[in-house]
């Protein structure tokens, strides 16, 4: 990516009625860049309908991002659920990949109480054969396994990175307000922010700071970590200063907002960030 786009999670609220189709011409129409295909229950796209959706974008000039099923788990103790969740992967990326999509994104697993550097293993694992099976396929769309927000879930900031430099077409995609609510407040600062992009580029290089898929939304967290997404203007994440944070950087890439308001939050982020460039 050359810069920075901003986009909603899923169809933009105002979009009437709510099909991916006019979801795609509104994201243009609000002056958003990106659109995220939200698979979390279902591919909802069929395959006939992906042309369709690959020249939509293309007329419109929005980016796609995916993301894949929420209930999936690499490191389930049930061998069958560990094909049935590598099966969903596949399929998504297929279906995300025909609509011209660029990215997606998934929570890969929970750790089971199981030791940390052992379900390591069995998710590099499970993303290798991933990524070989879409490679045989020529299907080249990054495969993102998401920085979570619980502590009971794979997917910390250092597993993400260590899966990206050893897994071909492997990406990290960056939730910085999981980030935040995992860590029960902490990671909400312009300091903190910058730390994270800094790992980053140490792990990745430049390529990783150009390449980003990033989540963002108002959130609310205890102990245990994310409880629910929330509007910006209900939460304390500081989401100016990740945009300040992000723009010193020169972040490049795909900004999704989950906030419940979609292109509420997400021009609210797009307007400050484009203050500080
Ligand atoms: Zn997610």
């Amino acid at each position: 990516m050359h810069q920075l786009l901003f986009g909603t999670a899923g169809i933009p609220l105002s979009t009437i009625p709510r099909t991916t189709l006019n979801g795609i011409s509104m994201a243009r129409e609000l002056g958003l860049s990106a659109m995220e295909l939200e698979f979390v229950h279902s591919v909802t796209v069929s395959e006939a309908q992906t042309p369709a959706v690959r020249k939509a974008k293309e007329k419109e000039g929005i980016e796609l991002t995916c993301h894949g099923q929420y209930y999936m788990n690499l490191n389930s103790l049930e061998k069958q659920k560990r094909d049935d969740t590598v099966q969903r992967i596949l399929r998504a990326s297929r279906a995300a990949w025909m609509c011209g999509a660029w990215s997606i994104c998934f929570h890969a697993a929970y750790y089971m109480e199981k030791p940390k550097d052992e379900v390591y293993k069995v998710v590099k694992e499970s993303l290798q054969k991933i990524s070989e099976e879409l490679r045989n396929e020529k299907n080249n769309i990054w495969i993102r396994p998401e920085l979570t927000g619980k502590g009971k879930q794979f997917g910390t900031l250092e597993e993400l990175l260590q899966l990206s430099q050893e897994i071909e077409q492997v990406m990290p995609c960056i939730d910085f307000s999981h980030c935040h609510a995992r860590f029960n407040g902490k990671f909400n600062t312009y300091k903190e922010f910058m730390w994270i992009l800094e790992q980053i580029e140490k792990a990745l290089g430049k390529k990783g700071i150009e390449n980003m898929h990033i989540h963002a939304a108002g959130i609310d967290y205890g102990p245990n970590g994310e409880k629910s997404h929330k509007i910006f203007r209900e939460s304390d994440f500081d989401y100016k200063a990740l945009m300040k944070a992000l723009a010193d950087f020169g972040a490049k890439g795909i900004v999704i907002c989950e906030s419940p308001n979609l292109e509420g939050d997400a021009l609210l982020m797009k307007k400050e960030y484009e203050k500080r460039i």
